[in-house]
C-alpha cells in the first residue's frame, strides 16, 4: 500500500514537473481553424505588401522555441511568416493570480511564479517578476542571435522594415510591477531593450489601478515618475488593462502617443475590459491608437468577423487613423485562427469595401506611425 502511495506521489511530481506547462499551453492557448483558405492571387499579393503589425503576443511566456514549426499554441517564427506578420510586440507577464477574472483581483497569488517553476526556469525567476521579465528578455536575445529576428529598440531599426524571411520584434512587460518599486530595475530592463511598458496588468500595482483591481485607482507619485521617464527615454505606454482613472490620468499627462496594445470597445462587446466611447475619443485627441484583440472576450464571439465588427466601430467612432491589431496570441486565449489566419483580416476588410488605403493604416501603418514617434527619446527643454 505505502509502495503505491509513493508510487503515486512520483507519478504526480513527474506530470507536473515534465508535462504540464505543456498541457498547460496547449490547452489554454487554443484557436478554431485548422485549414487555412488561400487568399486569390491578387489579394495574396497585396497582403504580401501590406506592412503588418500586431501590438500584443505572449508567446516568451511558454518553453516553446519560436524557431520549431509546432502545432499549438498561436504564434512561432514559421507561422508569423505565413500569414505575413512584419512587426510582432512581444510583451512579458510577470504576476497573474489564480482565479483571475476581468473584475476584481488582488496580487496575494501568484500562478507565473508556479509556472516557471514547472517551466523549469532559473530559481531566480520563482519569486521576481522583474527576474521573469529579465529572463524572457534574455530569451528574445537568444532568438535575435539569428538573422530571422530584428529587434527593434530605436526609431533607426524602423527606417527600413524587415526583410521577406525576417520579423521585426520589440519587447514589452505587461504591468509595470515588473520593475518592483524600483527605477533602477526599469533601466536596467529599458538597457537591454525594453521599449513599451503595460502599467497595469490584472490587479491594481505601484504605478496604478487596473480595470481589474479592487480599487481601481489612479497613478501613483511612482507611476507618475515612470510615466514621464518613460517618455523621455523612448519607451511607449500602454494603456491595455488600465483603470478608467489611469486612462483619463495618462491621457492629462502623455505628451506622446499612448497604445492600448490588445483590448476591444465596449460599442461592440460591453465588458469591463473593454474601451468606452469617451475613451476612444481621448485616444483620437492623444493621436494614440487601440489594437483590437482576437480573442473571445475581447470582441464578443471567435470569428474573424467579430474582430473586423470592432475594428468598423472604431473606425466609425473616431476614424480610421487609430486602429490595429493586438491579438494576444498565446495570451491563455481562444483564437478563430492562429498567426497565419491575419490574412483573412485583409480580405474580410477588402469584402467590406474598405480602401487601400485605409487597410493599409488598419493593418500595420497606424502602429508603425506610433513606433517611429514613441521611440524617439524626447529632448527636454529647461523648463520641463
Ligand atoms: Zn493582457
Amino acid at each position: 500500500m505505502k509502495k503505491i502511495f509513493v508510487l503515486g506521489v512520483i507519478f504526480v511530481f513527474c506530470y507536473l514537473y515534465f508535462f504540464h506547462a505543456y498541457f498547460v499551453d496547449r490547452s489554454r492557448n487554443q484557436y478554431d481553424q485548422k485549414e487555412y483558405p488561400n487568399l486569390s492571387v491578387e489579394n495574396s499579393k497585396f497582403h504580401k505588401k501590406l506592412t503588418v503589425i500586431d501590438l500584443h503576443a505572449d508567446q516568451l511566456l511558454w518553453n516553446r522555441d519560436l524557431y520549431q514549426k509546432v502545432n499549438y499554441g498561436h504564434f512561432d517564427w514559421h507561422r508569423a511568416k505565413e500569414g505575413g506578420i512584419d512587426i510582432q510586440i512581444l510583451s512579458s507577464v510577470t504576476r497573474v493570480p489564480f482565479g483571475v477574472n476581468y473584475h476584481s483581483n488582488s496580487s496575494d497569488t501568484d500562478m507565473i511564479g508556479v509556472l516557471a517553476f514547472l517551466q523549469h526556469w532559473p530559481v531566480k525567476t520563482w519569486f521576481s517578476e522583474y527576474e521573469r521579465a529579465n529572463y524572457m528578455l534574455d530569451k528574445l536575445h537568444n532568438y535575435s542571435k539569428s538573422h530571422k529576428i530584428v529587434f527593434i529598440q530605436n526609431p533607426k531599426d524602423l527606417e527600413t522594415l524587415p526583410s521577406q524571411d525576417q520579423i521585426g520584434v520589440i519587447f514589452s512587460v505587461e504591468g509595470a510591477h515588473a520593475f518592483e518599486g524600483s527605477i533602477e530595475k526599469f533601466q536596467q530592463l529599458y538597457n537591454k531593450g525594453l521599449r513599451m511598458v503595460g502599467l497595469t496588468h490584472f490587479f491594481d500595482n505601484d504605478v496604478g489601478g487596473s480595470a481589474h483591481g479592487v480599487k481601481k485607482n489612479g497613478l501613483t507619485p511612482f507611476g507618475k515618475k515612470l510615466l514621464s521617464l518613460m517618455e523621455e527615454k523612448g519607451v511607449i505606454i500602454d494603456l491595455a488593462h488600465s483603470s478608467d482613472k489611469v486612462f483619463s490620468e495618462v491621457f492629462q499627462l502623455a505628451k506622446r502617443p499612448f497604445v492600448v496594445s490588445h483590448g476591444g470597445v465596449k460599442g461592440t462587446c460591453n465588458s469591463p475590459r473593454n474601451l468606452s466611447d469617451s475613451q476612444l475619443m481621448m485616444i483620437k485627441k492623444n493621436k494614440g491608437m487601440i489594437g483590437i484583440g482576437f480573442w473571445d472576450e475581447a470582441v464578443c464571439g471567435i470569428g474573424v468577423k467579430y474582430i473586423v465588427d470592432a475594428i468598423e466601430y472604431v473606425v466609425r467612432i473616431i476614424g480610421d487613423d487609430y486602429v490595429g491589431l493586438g491579438s494576444d496570441f498565446d495570451g491563455t486565449v481562444h483564437t478563430p485562427f492562429d498567426s497565419r489566419g491575419v490574412k483573412q483580416i485583409t480580405q474580410e476588410l477588402l469584402n467590406r469595401g474598405y480602401t487601400v488605403e485605409s487597410i493599409r493604416k488598419i493593418m500595420g501603418e497606424n502602429a508603425l506611425r506610433i513606433l517611429k514617434q514613441g521611440l524617439k527619446p524626447r529632448i527636454l527643454s529647461a523648463s520641463s
